[in-house]
């Protein structure tokens, strides 16, 4: 079963997995979608921007410049080095009025978008004579400061012939943009569908997480039952057996026993009966019925001692102390119900292993509180949360080192709490335990 269980939880951490990568993907996918469909805005975007004779005549303006340049350098009155100075010479007022231009044209549902062009190259081709004027990558204008991430919007030729001299010019020229916001953009389109899947992811988590800690703990419960089950049958067995072979030696005997035999025999039977009854009365009491109504009358600190010191009779190995802060008091309770807390405690003290028991009473304005400290094996940090549960031993499954149906403490604990009293446990393993209950009184 545990087993079964690890596995499941495997299953279910996979499952999981297995679907935040299924969305991350389709969170992806959806991401790069929305990056194309930005992009193909963006270009519609410009071919409107490029698509005005204001912004030919923006565009002709450094073309012709260029041109007149190339005129001069095929003359012999400028060289190709002082070509980028005079270029860039003007780039700054040509962006002014891109920006200016851009603007104009801007509409609401635009997206706000770097645009620049750069040269690339000028060749000239003189009387088929090929001459390369300029060859690089030069800014010639951008509306805004040029930006990282540029995306490559169109590349441009432009052939140019003059008929007089016979001189052909080639341009070449590209046309970026870059749209910083792109990534805020398209998470902003997204946050939806983002939300509904970490809260999606999120609320499968906690089905698993419920379905998981609900089949562990009907486990568990199955568990106990299980152990309650093999514990009955094992208490029940020793005292059932015994008067069997009581009885079958009675009626073997029968007449030609002796008086002594015979009194020892019945005596066996009585005390297995006696047995027997007891542990009908642990199951019913703690198990079947409510505890039944209290008879309260004044307990006085002389008979609890006489309850402790009856308990010392039938313990003669163990050392069981009692200490009293005060002589004289008396305590309003059942006084069936305070044995019955007291006996148990000792017994659980002697049965798990102890040889010196401390009993101890004060009483204080409010409280009347008892503690039974003994060096018994003690009980594990992580059983003792469990120890007062319906049927719950340390001991699990077959093992029946000692006897007992894991309801004594449960049944404590049922009765302190009718008189609105705690019970407290404090334990080492291989020292021993404390058992302190307060009643209010
Ligand atoms: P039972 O003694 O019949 O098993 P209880 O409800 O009295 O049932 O006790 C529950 C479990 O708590 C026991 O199985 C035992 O392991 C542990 N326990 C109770 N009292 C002591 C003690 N004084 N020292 C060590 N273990 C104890």
């Amino acid at each position: 079963m545990k087993r079964k269980i690890m596995l499941l939880i495997g299953a279910c951490i996979f499952t999981v997995i297995a679907l935040t990568t299924i969305q991350g993907y389709f969170i992806y996918n959806t991401y790069q979608l929305n990056e194309k469909e930005i992009n193909t805005a963006i270009k519609k975007q410009i071919s409107r921007l490029e698509d005005t004779e204001e912004w030919e005549k923006l565009n002709d303006t450094w073309s012709l410049r260029s041109k007149r340049y190339a005129k001069q350098y095929l003359k012999g009155d400028v060289t190709k080095q002082n070509f980028i100075k005079y270029l860039s010479a003007n780039k700054d007022s040509l962006s002014r009025a891109m920006n200016t231009y851009m603007k104009k044209m801007a509409e609401p549902e635009d997206y706000n978008i770097d645009y620049s062009i750069y040269l690339n190259s000028i060749t000239l081709i003189n009387h088929g004579k090929t001459d390369t004027l300029f060859k690089g990558k030069i800014l010639v204008l951008a509306n805004d400061t040029v930006k990282k991430n540029q995306f490559l919007s169109s590349m441009g030729r432009w052939e140019t012939k003059d008929n007089d001299d016979e001189v052909t010019m080639i341009v070449k020229s590209n046309r970026y943009y870059s749209f910083n916001e792109l990534q805020q953009t398209i998470i902003s389109k997204m946050t939806g569908l983002l939300l509904f899947s970490v809260v999606l992811m999120a609320f499968v988590v906690f089905l698993y997480y419920m379905s998981l800690k609900n089949l562990i703990t009907q486990k568990r419960i199955a568990d106990i039952k299980t152990d309650f089950v093999n514990n009955i049958t094992h208490e029940f067995q020793t005292p059932l057996a015994t008067m069997d072979i009581a009885i079958k030696t009675l009626q073997r005997k029968d007449g030609q026993m002796s008086p002594e035999h015979y009194k020892n025999t019945l005596a066996m039977i009585a005390r297995q009966n006696e047995r027997l009854q007891k542990l009908f009365r642990q199951v019913t009491e703690a198990s079947v019925m409510p505890i039944a109504s209290k008879d309260i009358i004044q307990v006085t600190g002389e008979e609890i001692k006489d309850m402790i010191d009856d308990f010392k009779l039938s313990k003669p190995d163990v050392t069981i102390e009692f200490k009293s802060q005060k002589e004289a008091f008396t305590l309003s309770m059942d006084r069936f119900h305070l044995n019955t807390i007291l006996i148990n405690l000792l017994d659980n003290a002697v049965k798990y292993g102890a040889n010196k028991i401390e009993t101890d009473l004060r009483i204080t304005n409010e409280n009347f509180i008892l503690s039974v400290k003994d060096n018994g094996k003690g009980i594990p940090a992580r059983e003792q949360a469990s120890v007062f549960d319906k049927f719950y031993r340390v001991e699990k499954g077959n093992i029946h080192n000692s006897k007992g149906l894991g309801l004594g403490l449960f049944y404590i604990k049922q009765l302190v709490q009718t008189y609105g009293g705690t019970i407290n446990l404090k334990s080492e393993e291989h020292k021993g335990s404390i058992f302190t209950i307060t009643i209010p009184i």
